[in-house]
């Protein structure tokens, strides 16, 4: 048995989830004929309180669409340091959209009010205009980290007061839900775009979601084509999401109470030097420098259990659908052997 606690992208289809893929009335979508692509981003549009939404093969598109519409060339995008826009999206927001950013030094990954009124250059020749500021929620790098409402709100505010468009990259929107007890149509209120990844805690293979008022999605759609992201029947894997959509969201909490476990565990091991605050299902650690990374990994990929390097000594570890419960006495035992 391999378990892989790498990402929690790595799940593969349940056989519900499958079925559903199988039964999916499909048709063309880029001539707008796909049933099950539309239903997925009516269901979506709605569970955010969008007017629309727009069906895309990965959370990478989906931000760096939003990203392209929300500015022009030269503008500023105003994120935390930790942002996926801005370390793993391969460049993409000066590539696509010809933009700079202002990193913000944030609370693992959560900005503050006061850090974005701060972040905004002034209006003069010699600066960049700032046009958009972009949060994550989840924060990836950030340990899973989730906002609390009362700060997207003041930010929020901020952005309105200075004329910035204001994006969320919720990827794992729904496991910050299922640990604040908010809504997504409270958060999705609070932003003018918010993206979604259905094939992360949710379990689905493949997709995303970005949602927004009409006008911006039929223009996101025109984005998406030139971004090489426009598919035919996708409903196959539109219903994917559909189902997970249905089935997999309070499952979530699973994850979260599998995450702490890990940390509890982790406590105890000497070669432990730091975990970051966990509060939904990524665990990040700091190796002490009695273990080289590379070896800690090595170490315990021969015991069959995966874990991600995630910077210099820093370990990541997520929970998700196909790691059980069973699975943690494996990994305890793993993580006792480590020399
Ligand atoms: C995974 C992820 C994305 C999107 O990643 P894709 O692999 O392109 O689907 C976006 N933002 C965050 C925070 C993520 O963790």
């Amino acid at each position: 048995m391999i378990i892989d606690l790498r990402s929690d992208t790595v799940t593969k289809p349940t056989k519900e989830m499958l079925e559903a893929m199988f039964g999916a009335e499909v048709g063309d979508d880029i001539f707008d004929e796909d049933p099950t692509v539309i239903k997925l981003q009516q269901k979506v549009a709605k569970i955010l309180n969008k007017e629309a939404a727009i069906y895309t093969p990965s959370g990478t598109m989906a931000n760096q669409m939003a990203i392209k519409l929300h500015t022009q060339p030269g503008d500023e995008v105003i994120c935390d340091i930790t942002s996926h826009i801005y370390n793993f999206e391969g460049g993409g927001i000066s590539f696509n959209s010809g933009a700079s950013v202002k990193l913000i030094y944030g609370d693992n990954g959560r900005v503050k009010a006061n850090q974005v009124l701060e972040s905004i250059n002034p209006h003069n020749i010699h600066a960049a205009n700032s046009s958009l500021v972009s949060l994550e929620n989840t924060s990836n790098k950030g340990g899973g980290s989730c906002y609390d409402i009362a700060d997207i709100k003041e930010i929020a505010a901020v952005c309105k007061n200075n004329n910035l468009k204001f994006h969320l990259d919720g990827a794992r929107l729904f496991n910050a839900v299922v640990k604040k007890g908010y809504s997504a149509s409270e958060i999705g209120n609070l932003f003018d775009s918010v993206s979604i990844c259905l094939s992360k805690g949710l379990g689905a293979p493949i997709g995303s979601v970005l949602a927004g008022t009409s006008e911006f999605i039929t223009r996101a759609k025109r984005y998406r084509k030139l971004f090489g992201g426009a598919m035919r029947q996708a409903g196959y894997l539109a219903a994917a999401g559909i189902y997970a959509l249905d089935n997999h969201i309070p499952r979530l909490k699973e994850d979260h109470e599998n995450a702490q476990a890990l940390v509890n565990m982790l406590q105890k091991q000497s070669y432990v030097e730091e975990i970051l605050p966990t509060e939904t299902n990524i665990v990040i650690f700091r190796l002490s420098k009695s273990i080289k990374d590379e070896d800690f990994m090595n170490q315990l990929n021969q015991m069959n259990v995966k874990v991600i390097g995630f910077g210099p000594q820093v370990i990541r570890m997520v929970t998700h659908l196909d790691f059980k419960t069973e699975m943690l006495e494996e990994v305890e035992k793993a993580l006792a052997k480590i020399n």
